[in-house]
C-alpha cells in the first residue's frame, strides 16, 4: 500500500515523485556527495564584501564592521520600499555578524583557484572578475546550517525578494514562465530551512548541535507547496546540469593533481550520462515549452531583471556564512537559467554556451544541496508530520 503524501507528476515537470526519489537516493545523491569533496568543487570565489546595493549610501555595511548594518528605509530605492513600510523600526535592522557559527572559515589561498574564462552572466548581478575583493573559500568548512541569523534584518531580505520579484502568483494565472521564477526561489527557500533544521545548534551551552523536527515542519513540511517547489527547482537544476552534458563532459577540471581530476571527470560522466536517469526520467523538466507566445523574449527580460534584482539583494544579507550560501546558490540558478534559456523565441541558442569556473562549481553544488533536501524530506518527512500533527 501507497502512504506517500506526494504522488503523481511533480508539477510543470516530467517526472513523478516516486521516480524522482528513487533515482536521487539510488544514484544521484551519493554521486553528487563525492562529486563536492572533490578539489574542483570544494572551491568557491565570492565577493563577500556587504556591498549592499540597496542602501549604498552610508557604505555601512562593509563586511569588517557590519556588526550594525542599519539600512534607513529613506534610502532604499522604490521597489524595495514598500515590504518594509510594515513597521519595522529602524534599530531592529541589525547585522547578525559576528557569531562564530555564522562565521566563514577562510584557510585557503587563492592558487588552489585557477580561472577559466571570464564572461557575463545576464541573470546574475556579480562581477566574477578576479580581483583583490574575492574571497575564496573551501565549502566543506564552511556547511550550510544554522548560523543564528533571523528577525527583520533575513525578513526583509526574503520580502523583498517575494514581495518584489517574484510575487505569488495569482491562482490561475496561465503564465508558466512567472511561476517557474517563484517556484525556484520558493525551492530555495525550502532547501535553506531544510538545511537549518537538519543541522541545528541546539544548545549553545554546550554547542550540541542536531536536528531540529519541530523547524522543519513549521518552515517546510506543513506547507505542501513548499515542498512541491523543492522537487521542482531540483528537477530544473537537473534539467540544467543534464541539457548542459556535452558542454560539461568536455570542462576543464585541472586542479593540478591527476589522479583526483580523473576522478572528478568520471563522476561526472556518470552523473551527466547516467543510465538510471535517462530510462527514468529523461527530461526533468522541458523548457522548450516556455516564452513561446508573442510577449515571450519581453517576458524573459523581464524575469532576467528580476532574478538580477534577486541576485543582487544577496548582497544585503547580513551574516556572512549565509551570504556565502545565498550567493552561491542563486549563481547556481543563475546558471541553470542562462544554461536552459540563453536561447530566442525558436529555441536557437542566443550564442554557443560557454560557462565560469565558478558558474560550474555553484551549479554542481546547489544540486547536491538540493538533492539532499529532497533525500531528508523523503526520508524524514512523513515521521516528522506524524510526531508533529500527533502533538
Ligand atoms: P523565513 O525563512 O525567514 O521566511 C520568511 C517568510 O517567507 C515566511 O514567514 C513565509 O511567509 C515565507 N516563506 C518561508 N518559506 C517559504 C517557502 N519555501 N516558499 C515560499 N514562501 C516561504 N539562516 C541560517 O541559519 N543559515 C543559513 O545558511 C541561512 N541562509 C540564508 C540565506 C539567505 C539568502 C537569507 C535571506 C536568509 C538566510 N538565513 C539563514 C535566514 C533564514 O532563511 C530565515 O530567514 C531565518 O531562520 C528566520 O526564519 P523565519 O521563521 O522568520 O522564516
Amino acid at each position: 500500500q501507497d502512504s506517500r503524501k506526494y504522488t503523481g507528476i511533480v508539477e510543470d515537470c516530467c517526472c513523478d515523485y516516486e521516480t524522482v526519489d528513487s533515482i536521487n537516493e539510488e544514484v544521484l545523491h551519493p554521486l553528487l556527495q563525492e562529486l563536492v569533496t572533490t578539489t574542483f568543487f570544494r572551491y568557491f570565489k565570492v565577493k563577500l564584501w556587504c556591498d549592499c546595493p540597496f542602501w549604498l549610501d552610508d557604505g555601512m555595511c562593509r563586511l569588517r564592521d557590519c556588526s550594525v548594518c542599519e539600512c534607513p528605509e529613506s534610502e532604499f530605492p522604490e521597489p524595495f520600499r514598500k515590504p518594509f513600510h510594515l513597521g519595522l523600526p529602524s534599530d531592529d535592522l541589525v547585522c547578525q555578524e559576528g557569531k562564530p557559527q555564522a562565521t566563514v572559515d577562510r584557510t585557503l589561498d587563492s592558487k588552489a583557484f585557477r580561472g577559466w574564462i571570464e564572461i557575463d552572466n545576464p541573470w546574475t548581478n556579480d562581477d566574477e572578475t578576479d580581483n583583490a575583493e574575492m574571497t575564496y573559500v573551501n565549502l566543506q568548512l564552511n556547511p550550510e546550517r544554522y548560523t543564528g541569523y533571523a528577525g527583520p534584518s533575513a525578513r526583509r531580505i526574503w520580502d523583498a525578494i517575494y514581495a518584489e520579484n517574484c510575487p505569488k502568483y495569482p491562482s490561475g494565472e496561465f503564465c508558466q514562465e512567472k511561476r517557474v521564477l517563484y517556484k525556484l526561489i520558493s525551492g530555495l527557500h525550502s532547501s535553506i530551512s531544510i538545511h537549518i533544521a537538519a543541522d541545528y545548534l541546539n544548545d549553545e551551552a554546550t554547542n550540541l548541535w542536531g536536528q531540529n523536527l519541530e523547524l522543519m515542519f513549521d518552515r517546510v513540511l506543513r506547507y505542501p507547496d513548499r515542498v512541491r517547489n523543492l522537487y521542482f527547482t531540483y528537477l530544473f537544476v537537473l534539467r540544467a546540469v543534464t541539457k548542459a552534458a556535452d558542454y560539461l563532459e568536455q570542462a576543464e577540471y585541472d586542479t593540478g593533481n591527476n589522479s583526483e581530476d580523473l576522478k572528478t571527470q568520471s563522476l561526472m560522466r556518470q552523473l551527466l550520462y547516467n543510465p538510471k536517469l535517462q530510462a527514468s526520467c529523461p527530461l526533468p523538466f522541458d523548457e522548450a515549452k516556455l516564452w513561446q507566445g508573442q510577449s515571450g523574449p519581453e517576458l524573459k527580460q523581464q524575469i532576467q531583471k528580476q532574478f538580477r534584482n534577486i541576485s543582487a539583494l544577496m548582497d544585503c544579507v547580513g551574516c556572512e556564512k549565509c551570504r556565502l550560501w545565498g550567493k552561491l546558490q542563486v549563481l547556481g540558478l543563475g546558471t541553470a537559467l542562462k544554461i536552459l534559456f540563453s536561447v530566442d523565441g525558436q529555441n536557437n541558442l542566443d550564442q554557443p554556451l560557454q560557462l565560469q569556473r565558478n558558474e560550474v562549481i555553484a551549479l554542481v553544488n546547489l544540486l547536491n544541496r538540493l538533492s539532499e533536501s529532497v533525500k531528508l524530506i523523503h526520508e524524514m518527512g512523513p515521521s516528522v508530520e506524524k510526531i508533529m500533527e500527533g502533538q
